[in-house]
């Protein structure tokens, strides 16, 4: 089981910057199982077909995660 794990969240979805100031909970991010403390700018994920499954992640976590997507063959180690 590596790196095959499907995730239809991310198939198709909407990507929303949110600035600090509407981060006004704390969130709990998918990428390291951290949270983003409220009043920190951070990614929205919203799959267009269920928006109630919507992410947040970090921004550096979100951006590592999309790059690791993004280059198919990559640094897979
Ligand atoms: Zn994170």
């Amino acid at each position: 089981m590596n790196g095959s794990e499907p995730r239809p969240w991310l198939e198709d979805v909407e990507i929303r910057l949110l600035q600090p100031y509407q981060a006004t909970k704390a969130y709990r991010c998918p990428g390291c199982n951290r949270d983003i403390p409220s009043g920190t700018g951070h990614v929205v994920v919203l799959p267009r077909e269920a928006p109630d499954l919507r992410r947040h992640w970090h921004k550096g976590c979100w951006a590592l995660d999309e790059r690791r997507r993004g280059q198919p063959g990559g640094s897979r180690r």
